[in-house]
């Protein structure tokens, strides 16, 4: 009974996914007017960069922007092509089809946004590639149909290029058929109004956080694999503006989250000590 299931896969109502408010985005470069142009010529997307410098943050306030549906997908080493496809699932001792979050993406013309697309197992490539190209369909193999993608839907994906590992490297087959837009952490005038802005600490204060992830970001590949993201300088200002002694938001938010290696936490430690 395909029919009956494939009307169960279209219960899912696209404005679900709509972002209403204006996420708070401080344009780092020229990625806005890269984005448009991309989407309107309906090129799919590649946000390179390391992890927590803004990309998803980007990724929420063009969804809003061109006010399109957006669904994001947290990649995963066991994440396989029935994840994003769909599935037949049994439920109430009836089979049913369910959508998986790329065809909901592809069905309501809305934008996919897989995050960290390496982490996936290689053979969800195979439904990605036919979107990725100007062919834009996806076979749902189960289903016997083959959707063709409405000039509304965009495909994102993100990479971190920083990982040293060739099992972490995307293929060309695939990287060349994306729009690449390059992230790194923005510049420290605006790292710090992102920072004030999204934890609501003093100028002061900041300033010590900045100067410690420069620190860090200069270990980098040095003992630490990354420095500390804008994210975790975030996280520590949080912690911080809650009125946690700065020295343990530091070590908690930051040191601790980067690395396990107790020589490396103690050195980021006596980088906090010599700040705050
Ligand atoms: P990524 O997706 O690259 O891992 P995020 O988008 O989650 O990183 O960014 C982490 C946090 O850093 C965000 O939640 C936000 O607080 C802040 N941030 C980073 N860059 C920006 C930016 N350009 N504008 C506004 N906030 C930003």
């Amino acid at each position: 009974n395909a029919a009956n299931a494939t009307n169960h896969a279209l219960i899912h109502d696209p404005s679900t996914y709509l972002i209403e408010k204006e996420p708070y985005y401080v344009p780092v470069g020229n990625e806005i007017t890269l984005f448009e142009a991309a989407y309107a010529n309906h090129l799919p997307l590649l946000l390179k960069g390391p992890t927590g410098c803004g990309k998803t943050r980007f990724m929420e306030y063009m969804a809003w922007r061109l006010r399109r549906p957006m669904i994001t997908v947290s990649c995963h080493d066991d994440l396989t092509t029935s994840d994003l496809v769909g599935r037949y699932l049994v439920k109430n001792g009836e089979t049913v089809w369910v959508d998986g979050p790329l065809t909901r993406a592809v069905r309501s013309g809305g934008i996919c946004y897989l995050d960290e697309i390496v982490e996936a197992r290689k053979d969800t490539m195979v439904v990605i590639h036919p979107l990725a190209d100007d062919r834009r369909i996806m076979p749902i193999e189960k289903l016997g149909q083959l959707l063709e993608a409405p000039d509304s839907f965009c495909l994102a994906i993100s990479y971190n290029p920083g990982y040293q590992s060739v099992l972490k490297e995307l293929k060309q087959s695939t990287r060349q058929r994306f729009v690449a837009i390059e992230f790194d952490y923005p510049k420290p005038a605006l790292e710090r109004e992102i920072i004030m802005h999204e934890t609501g600490l003093a100028p002061a204060v900041t300033d010590k956080l900045l100067k410690l992830a420069e620190m860090t970001r200069n270990l980098k590949d040095n003992g630490l694999e990354e420095g500390a993201s804008t994210r975790l300088l975030v996280h520590a200002g949080k912690l911080i503006s809650k009125g946690v002694e700065p020295r343990a938001a530091c070590q908690g938010a930051i040191a601790l989250a980067l690395t396990d290696d107790s020589d490396m936490i103690a050195a980021i430690n006596e980088l906090i000590g010599a700040l705050f």
